[in-house]
């Protein structure tokens, strides 16, 4: 591991730069691949895509599937061809949408088997390779490699990729080397580890075969169900086709076994939606466990909000990192204003973007230090009189015994703003006021003050352990932050009205590490009027974004303005999950069980999204445990490599039990599997019952 550790090292002194600019707008220049009509590439559309669930050998099935997706957005279609037969039967599935009237590209998923590989990279317009498993059989070892055997191995692979890469040139074919972080060769393993390093360089390994041959129509993709490693792994990967003079390919973006409904979304916006921030990504699948025509959708809302977000639209300061720019602003007495104008970007993040560490802050309170980030929800526009007006946010009033309690949802704070709270909350509940109702109220020990800038700098009173201050990029001045340098009583509330948010609080935060400020920072975002889809993908988005960087002790989604109390009741619900669910998908706070399941393909072996709903109902109050619900053998062990427990498709009505990535079981009926996955979690003595909230 140390010598993984000093390439990574390595990297960074040679410089972390990925993206165009980390504070304007601007898509990552690439080349244009053709895929039949619809080509790829940054001078065209970012394009969607997704995969049908449906046996290939199913022609008509797959057709009408295929013309579903297509009505749903898709650009283009992938299906699984694990065999010669499968790669044939394309054929005539490409035909068949061909006399309806259906032009879209298609796409071979390829794992194992080259020969199907070659035969499909004839018949249709792209095939994919996982340069894991690409003419190689995983043998979970770890093996120590020489130079020479190490290049044995490379040997080995050119001889058996080369005819594909040849039937690619000659037919015009488009290929995707799409690395998976669960199923990196064991080559690759012994050498780079299970890294996002190791990710990159298992795609380059192919691609330099590929550019040997000058054969150039390729996408690259990073994927990796934890959001954190894929978000390195594709930044990594960008730095490193630069460094290496490789050509600029477009990027194929995508969170594996995202999961379904809310969670599903949130996560594949946390990873998604902060490489598009960046400008990085070319074409979107989003990966749930749901019919393949709910797909297209999401993905078309995350891709949306970028088509009108132009280049140098909304300014942020460069950042500069010694001659910052508010020390250059304080001395030529420039206007405080966010109409700034843009400067040339310096692009060098003060933080490791590859690698995952949480920003260094004091412990204010239970904010920062080693704490993890806490959710307030927003209760300015509620008065809160009635004990059940807490339920939506997770906190519950018994009656008979008198007492409160809260599930894992429980939010950790209240903001009220003027509207104090009508009666003693929760214990685990605290309230924050605006300050100037807070300077009134009698309890002022349990209640803690939200500050403007202003009441900040000129009010000593303040509480004695906890206040909040607002504050905008913009409002940053070199009196403030010297105050905030000293002041440990304070948590920032930061927020942005710019529609580039993710990039301006970003900014902020660089400020901050430069100055070595280490305040804690609650990220606070509020969208007017949006359909709950979108709130849910843009503040996954915004905040995740934020969170996969180190950046966020806590987190504030403030409700819509509306006048109905229901409605907002009613809100406060799916923000408060919302925002769990970020910080989940950020890997920030573990506080649901992880469902880690396969979006299915023509090769799985059961009903995934009923098993998917059994397995859930029985162990969603297993908190922070991680497992991994996989359609078939053949990719579901790899795909689940962050799972701490398994469920395994391995033949008809057959599964396979795993704890991590060990098989316990091998072969349990599906009418009993389920039990006996709880026995094996009893076993490890982390079961309990479920009880009533
Ligand atoms: S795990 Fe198997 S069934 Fe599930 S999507 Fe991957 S290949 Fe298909």
């Amino acid at each position: 591991m140390s010598t993984i550790n000093s390439q990574i090292i390595n990297l960074i002194e040679n410089g972390n730069r990925y993206a165009n600019s980390l504070t304007e707008y601007s898509r990552r220049k690439t080349i244009s691949v053709n895929i039949g009509d619809v080509p790829m590439g940054s001078d065209f559309p970012i394009r969607v895509q997704s995969m049908t669930t449906i046996d290939t050998m199913d022609t008509m099935g797959s057709v009408e599937q295929t013309i579903r997706m297509i009505e749903s957005g898709c650009d283009y279609v992938r299906i699984t061809a694990p065999s010669v037969k499968e790669a044939q039967n394309l054929e005539i599935i490409r035909k068949e949408l061909r006399v309806r009237g259906y032009n879209v590209p298609l796409v071979a998923d390829i794992h194992f088997t080259p020969n199907a590989a070659e035969l499909a990279a004839r018949l249709i317009e792209k095939v994919r390779i996982n340069p894991g498993n690409y003419a190689d059989k995983k043998r979970f070892e770890n093996i120590e490699y020489t130079e020479s055997s190490y290049q044995d191995e490379l040997d080995r692979i050119r001889s058996k990729f080369l005819p594909l890469v040849n039937i690619c040139k000659q037919y015009g074919t488009a290929m995707r080397i799409g690395t998976n972080h669960g199923s990196l060769s064991d080559r690759i393993l012994s050498r780079y580890g299970d890294t996002p390093l190791g990710m990159v360089e298992s795609a380059l390994e192919f691609l330099r075969i590929c550019e040997d041959e000058k054969y150039y129509n390729i996408v690259l993709s990073m994927k990796a169900s934890n959001t954190q490693v894929m978000v390195q792994a594709y930044r990594l990967l960008c730095k490193k086709l630069v460094e290496e003079g490789l050509k600029p390919y477009p990027l194929h973006l995508g969170v594996t076994e995202a999961g379904e409904g809310e969670d599903g979304r949130i996560k594949s916006a946390v990873g998604i939606g902060t490489l598009l921030e960046d400008g990085l990504g070319d074409t979107v699948r989003v990966s749930l466990t749901e019919d393949p025509e709910f797909e297209a959708p999401v993905a078309r809302a995350l891709i949306d909000r970028y088509s009108t977000r132009k280049e140098g639209s909304n300014p942020i300061p460069s950042f500069d990192g010694l001659n910052s720019f508010f020390d250059v602003r304080q001395a030529s007495n420039k206007p405080q204003t966010s109409n700034i104008e843009p400067q040339p970007s310096k692009n060098d993040s003060p933080i490791n973007p590859f690698q995952y560490a949480k920003r260094r802050t004091h412990e204010v309170a239970n904010f920062g230090g080693h704490n993890v980030p806490r959710v307030i929800a927003d209760y300015s526009q509620i008065t809160v009189i009635e004990h059940d007006e807490l339920k939506p946010i997770g906190h519950y009033y018994l009656p008979l015994p008198d007492k409160w309690t809260m599930n894992d949802l429980g939010a950790d704070y209240i903001y009220t703003g003027r509207n104090p709270a009508q009666y003693m909350l929760p214990m685990g509940l605290k309230e924050i006021l605006d300050f100037d109702v807070w300077e009134r109220v009698e309890d002022q020990i349990n209640k803690y003050p939200l500050m403007e800038i202003e009441q900040y700098l000129s009010h000593p009173q303040k509480h004695g352990l906890l206040n909040f201050v607002q504050v905008r990029l913009s409002e940053l001045t070199v009196e403030l932050l010297k105050q905030l340098s000293q002041d440990k009583q304070i948590v920032l509330f930061i927020q942005t009205d710019n529609p580039h948010a993710m990039p301006e609080l970003r900014r902020l935060f660089f400020e901050l590490i430069e100055k070595q400020i280490t305040v804690p920072v609650v990220l606070v975002r509020k969208y007017p009027a949006l359909p709950p889809s979108d709130f849910q993908l843009f503040s996954a988005t915004d905040c995740g974004g934020l969170l996969i960087d180190g950046f966020g002790d806590g987190i504030l989604l403030k409700l819509p303005d509306l006048a109905e109390k229901t409605k907002l009741l009613i809100l406060s619900k799916s923000f408060n999950s919302t925002a769990f669910g970020i910080l989940q998908a950020a890997r920030t706070r573990m506080s649901k069980t992880e469902y880690i399941s396969c979006p299915s393909c023509g090769r799985t072996l059961f009903d995934l999204q009923e098993t998917t709903a059994m397995i859930r109902k029985r162990t969603e109050h297993l908190k922070g445990v991680k497992i991994g619900i996989m359609g078939c053998i053949v990719n579901g062990p790899g795909e689940m490599a962050d799972a701490d427990y398994g469920y395994v498709g391995v033949g008809k009505d057959k599964i396979a039990l795993y704890r991590g990535q060990n098989v316990i079981k091998k072969s349990v009926h599906s009418d009993n599997a389920v039990n006996e996955l709880i026995e094996i979690i009893k076993e490890d003595g982390i079961w309990f019952e479920p009880t009533d909230s």
